[in-house]
């Protein structure tokens, strides 16, 4: 017994909801246009015949972009044939209205050709979307070129050959004939009204249930062209009382088609730009992971260069640009006496405090197990060391309670300062400075910020401890 999950009974049922308010308002549309042109009306078929073929070449040209962009997807060919098909047969249609865009009169209609086009038409695309139904089915499995291109071949010979015999026997040539309508009093023929009709709604039935079936009306390209088939069962239905062609069932059988093929441009549409907004959103992603570091989200080291090597492009005396190396003090010890992953929550929070402690446009990055940078530009030695003690002290306020377990104690830094005022510097001597300052900081009893200066060589003697009477241990 075949078993319907209540996910896909519902979207079946909203599927026969939406078909039957979209027909049933189409449906008035048509009488109203009808009556509202009627001198119109004698232009209204090739129009929206018109209409049709473009929709239809605007579909195919994109099912074609879509099987090139993914060949393992062979079904999006055998629905790019349909189209490509049918827009050649639509074409042909016109030229059964020889008069049509001069003369609103129309003389000489061969309206029995139009059905024989619109019989081929239907017969070539029911065939094709029942293919790609079952097509469908082998999309995850591996297909050889050899078997692609005989798909191909395939698809190709039976589109051409629907083509050749609908143009044959659509009366351009006096070897077959084939009457489905009388031209001159517009009857339908007793081959029409008795065997095609019938035949043509078994044929899309065919389609419409194995993609109700395979496809499930998975996403909505399906849906789609599963309302496609919908559309062609209910226009062939209303064929089916009608004697005479002309009249609101033969417009509204064409308004009925034009509105469907719409609407499956509209979804294709919506394919497109979802892809591109899926496919940004993941450059994004990728692109933030590129450029971060996976543990604590700040930037990583190349980034952070790239970055102070921009900013030095810029300094000047009076836009100086200041590197601040920061290392945990002890942080081993954290390690050995709470495990690697309460190591991690630490590193997790300094680089989080770190990144709430300067401005936006400023750069946060870790370059090292446990060792972070910061790049303030625009900020002078003095603003660099007020950023750099209110960090420390705030990291040294915290412990277990208040970081409510983020910190199994107390955790403290040191931070060592360089600022580029003036050229030639490059961006790893910089960081050079700020770490050899930072190392001072940690020779001299860690937990202080530190500060570089110029022109001072002898070691000792190069930095300005800044921090001493802050310093705490
Ligand atoms: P000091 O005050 O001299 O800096 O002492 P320290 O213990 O912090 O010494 P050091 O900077 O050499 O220690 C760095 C430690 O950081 C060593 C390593 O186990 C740890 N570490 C490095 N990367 C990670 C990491 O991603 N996660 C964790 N949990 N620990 C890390
Ligand atoms: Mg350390
Ligand atoms: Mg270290």
């Amino acid at each position: 017994m075949i078993t319907i999950s209540p996910r896909l009974r519902n979207r079946y049922v909203a599927f026969t909801f939406f078909c039957l308010f979209f027909f049933v308002a189409l449906h008035f549309l048509a009488i109203k246009l009808l009556n509202f042109a009627p001198a119109f009306s004698p232009l209204l078929f090739p129009l929206l015949t018109s209409f049709l073929a473009v929709f239809h070449l605007f579909i195919a040209c994109f099912m074609v972009m879509k099987y090139w962009c993914d060949k393992k997807r062979i079904y999006h060919l055998a629905i790019a044939f349909a189209f490509t098909g049918s827009t050649v047969l639509l074409l042909a249609t016109l030229t059964c209205f020889p008069v049509w865009l001069m003369q609103p009169g129309m003389p000489h209609v061969n309206y029995s050709g139009a059905m024989i086009f619109f019989m081929m038409r239907n017969v070539m695309m029911a065939v094709l979307f029942t293919l790609a139904g079952v097509l469908f089915i082998f999309r995850h499995s591996p297909l050889t070129r050899l078997m692609r291109h005989l798909i191909f071949a395939g698809l190709l010979v039976f589109t051409l050959t629907m083509v050749t015999v609908a143009w044959f026997y659509s009366g351009h040539s006096e070897l077959f004939p084939l009457d489905l309508i009388n031209n001159t009093t517009r009857q339908f023929t007793a081959l029409w009204k008795q065997i095609i009709n019938g035949a043509l709604i078994i044929l899309w039935l065919i389609a419409l249930t194995t993609l109700l079936i395979i496809t499930r009306l998975r996403n909505l390209f399906w849906a789609s062209g599963t309302f496609l088939c919908t559309c062609y069962v209910i226009i062939l239905i209303t064929l089916l009382p009608a004697d005479f062609i002309g009249g609101s069932v033969w417009y509204s059988a064409r308004l009925f088609e034009t509105t469907a093929s719409l609407l499956i441009i509209l979804t294709l549409l919506h394919d497109v730009f979802s892809l591109y907004r899926n496919s940004h959103i993941k450059y994004q992603q990728s692109y933030q992971n590129s450029i971060r570091d996976a543990l604590t989200r700040l930037y990583n080291r190349s980034y952070f260069y790239e970055s102070l090597n921009q900013a030095l492009g810029k300094i000047t005396d009076s836009h100086p640009v200041s590197v601040i190396v920061c290392d945990l003090d002890y942080f081993k010890r954290i390690n050995d006496n709470y495990g690697h992953l309460q190591g991690d929550k630490v590193l997790q929070f300094v680089a989080n405090l770190l990144m709430d402690s300067v401005r936006p446009q400023d750069i946060t990055a870790r370059i090292g197990g446990e060792e972070f940078v910061l790049l303030l530009s625009n900020t002078h030695s003095e603003a660099a060391r007020l950023v750099a003690e209110r960090i420390r002290l705030s990291l040294s306020s915290f412990d277990r309670i208040t970081t409510e377990g983020m910190l199994p104690e107390s955790v403290t830094i040191s931070m060592g300062i360089y600022t580029a005022t003036t050229l030639p510097v490059t961006a790893e001597e910089c960081v050079e400075r700020a770490d050899k300052a930072m190392y001072e900081a940690k020779e001299t009893g860690r937990n202080r910020v530190v500060v570089y200066q110029e022109n001072k060589a002898l070691r000792g003697k190069a930095f300005h401890d800044v921090s001493r009477g802050f310093a705490t241990r």
